[in-house]
């Protein structure tokens, strides 16, 4: 009896448009067949290739059910998102080299410690058992500067205020991962670190793109 009375007390609800009731995967974290249906038919976010990448690819545009799906697991900590959000990203993945390194683009400080938890590395993560032939080396990028991007100006992010180190030399290809591509300054600046240690092609997988 006790399941169906916790069932009653607190209804599974989805992450993303919090409607309740049971479905498949309710109480996993996972979306609703609505919300799985529209994630899946929302339009890619297409754009130009940031400076010093040799490709990109970004699931979503930044808009509709995508956006609210990604703001459920990025602020609300909705967690159990990355496995559902990966593998529709897997599924859309153009450019791919057959093998890489998958690395997460580290959060900002500020935003970081205020989540406590890494959005990024929880999607590279799940696209490491996703994705044949990749593997996912978590704190090979570290940021060194302050790569505050909420709040700034559009110039101030382009003035190159993210600053990024790689703790060790990289060789062969290298797929950077993150959660949403704004302007393509900070997939660019660790681009440019990553090719200083011998990384390269370099490509780029974001959930959503900014368009
Ligand atoms: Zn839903």
């Amino acid at each position: 009896m006790a399941v169906p009375v916790l069932g009653l007390l607190f209804p599974p609800i989805c992450p993303v448009c919090r409607a309740t009731g049971s479905f498949d995967g309710a109480g996993s974290g996972a979306p609703c067949p609505e919300c799985q249906r529209s994630l899946a038919g929302a339009p890619l976010g297409f754009g130009p290739v940031p400076p010093g990448l040799d490709w990109v690819c970004s699931a979503f545009r930044h808009e509709g059910i995508a956006r609210k799906a990604l703001n459920a697991f990025k602020f609300e900590r909705r967690t159990a998102l990355a496995a559902p959000l990966a593998s529709l990203l897997a599924a859309r993945l153009r450019g791919l080299p057959p093998s890489g390194n998958l690395l997460a683009v580290p959060q900002s400080g500020v935003g970081g410690r205020f989540r406590g938890f890494d959005p990024a590395a929880a999607v590279a993560m799940e696209l490491e058992s996703l994705v044949d032939g990749h593997r996912f080396l978590p704190d090979l990028l570290r940021r060194t500067g302050p790569g505050r991007q909420r709040g700034r100006g559009r110039r101030a992010r382009l003035d190159g205020a993210d600053r990024f180190d790689v703790r060790e030399r990289l060789h062969g290809p290298v797929v950077l991962v993150d959660d949403v591509l704004t302007t393509g300054a900070t997939l660019s600046a660790c681009a440019a670190v990553l090719r200083e240690a011998d990384a390269g092609p370099i490509g780029a997988v974001t959930l959503t793109r900014r368009v």
